[in-house]
This record gives structure tokens, sequence and C-alpha cells, in this order.
């Protein structure tokens, strides 16, 4: 494990990969490398020469205060989505209508939605609505692309 260590460079021989080199210059030999750079990763496997189509799809993510008891399941509404947060609280995402008011560099600001309003809350979590919202940031998601 390296965590933190950027892969800078794959090396590749023949349509092969013969190893990575990180941002430090440290190289590595390597069988097989698995790319999962998220957003990054068309990034990332052009350092193979390899065209990766992908899009960015930029939306507006909200973790809320820890509620009890913590979720355990992802929920899907047609207004939002809520999963777990390791925290004990809840990221909501996937607010369309939100997410078509921002972009990659959006600043995120906290008082903002997507919140935890009562036309948003699923019925069934009451207390979410109480909780509050802890933070909330804009994210990249990456999607196939065809272009
Ligand atoms: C607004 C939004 C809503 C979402 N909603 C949902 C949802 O409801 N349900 C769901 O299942 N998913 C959802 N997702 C998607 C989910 O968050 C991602 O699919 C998931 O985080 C991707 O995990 P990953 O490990 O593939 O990528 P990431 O979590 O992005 O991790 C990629 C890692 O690669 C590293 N990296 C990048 N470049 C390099 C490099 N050159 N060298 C080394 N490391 C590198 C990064 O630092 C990062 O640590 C949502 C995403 C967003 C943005």
């Amino acid at each position: 494990m390296r965590p933190h260590a950027a892969v800078a460079a794959i090396e590749h021989q023949a349509g092969r990969v013969t190893g990575l080199r990180l941002a430090d210059g440290t190289a590595l030999a390597a069988d097989a490398v698995v790319n999962c750079a998220g957003p990054r990763a068309a990034e990332v496997a052009a350092l193979a020469g390899v065209a990766l189509p992908l899009g960015r799809e930029p939306g507006l993510l909200a973790v809320s205060r820890p509620v009890a008891p913590p979720p355990r399941l992802v929920c899907h509404t047609a207004a939002i989505t809520f999963r777990p947060d390791p925290g004990g609280g809840l990221v909501l995402a996937h607010a369309a209508d939100l997410d078509r008011t921002v972009a990659a560099d959006t600043p995120a600001d906290p008082r903002r939605p997507p919140a935890p309003n009562s036309s948003r809350a699923p019925p069934f979590r009451p207390d979410l609505t109480r909780a509050g919202l802890a933070a909330a940031r804009i994210g990249v998601r990456p999607l196939p692309s065809t272009a």
C-alpha cells in the first residue's frame, strides 16, 4: 500500500503494461494495472496511451449530522438519494434539479441545498430534518461518455 502516491507514468511495451512511475520518481514493475482513479480515470488511462471516454458530471453532495439509528441502506427517492456516511449521518445526493445549477468549480455552500428539508426528507426519517447538515461540497461523477 502506498497511500497518497500519485501515478505519474505507466510504462508499456508492445501493447502490454510493464510498470508504473510514481510522482516521487519511484519505479514499480507490474504485470497488470487496475485503473480506479474515479473522475481522473481518463487521465490515468491516457498515461498508457489509452483513450477512456469519460464524462464529468458535477453534483451537490451534503452530509447530515449523525442520526440514530444510523442508516444502513441506500434509499433512492424521486427528489434525492440518501446513503450511509461513515460518520453516522447520511450523504444526500442526486437532487437532479439542484445538480443542474452547479459546475465542478461552484463553491459549495452548506447553507444551500440539498438540505433535508421537508420536501426532500423521506417520511420514514423525520429525524433527518432535525439533525441538519454538517457539510456540503461539489462532487464530480465519472460517467461513461460517447463524445
Ligand atoms: C454528486 C455525486 C453523487 C453520487 N451518488 C452516488 C450514489 O447515489 N450511489 C452510488 O453508488 N454512487 C454515487 N456516486 C458515485 C460514487 O461516489 C463514486 O462512484 C465512487 O466514489 C467512486 O469510487 P472510486 O473508488 O471509483 O473513485 P474515487 O472515490 O473518486 O477514488 C479515486 C481515487 O483515485 C485517486 N487518484 C486519482 N488520480 C490518481 C493518480 N494519478 N494516481 C493515484 N491515485 C489517483 C484519487 O485520489 C482517489 O483517491 C456519486 C458521486 C457524486 C459526485
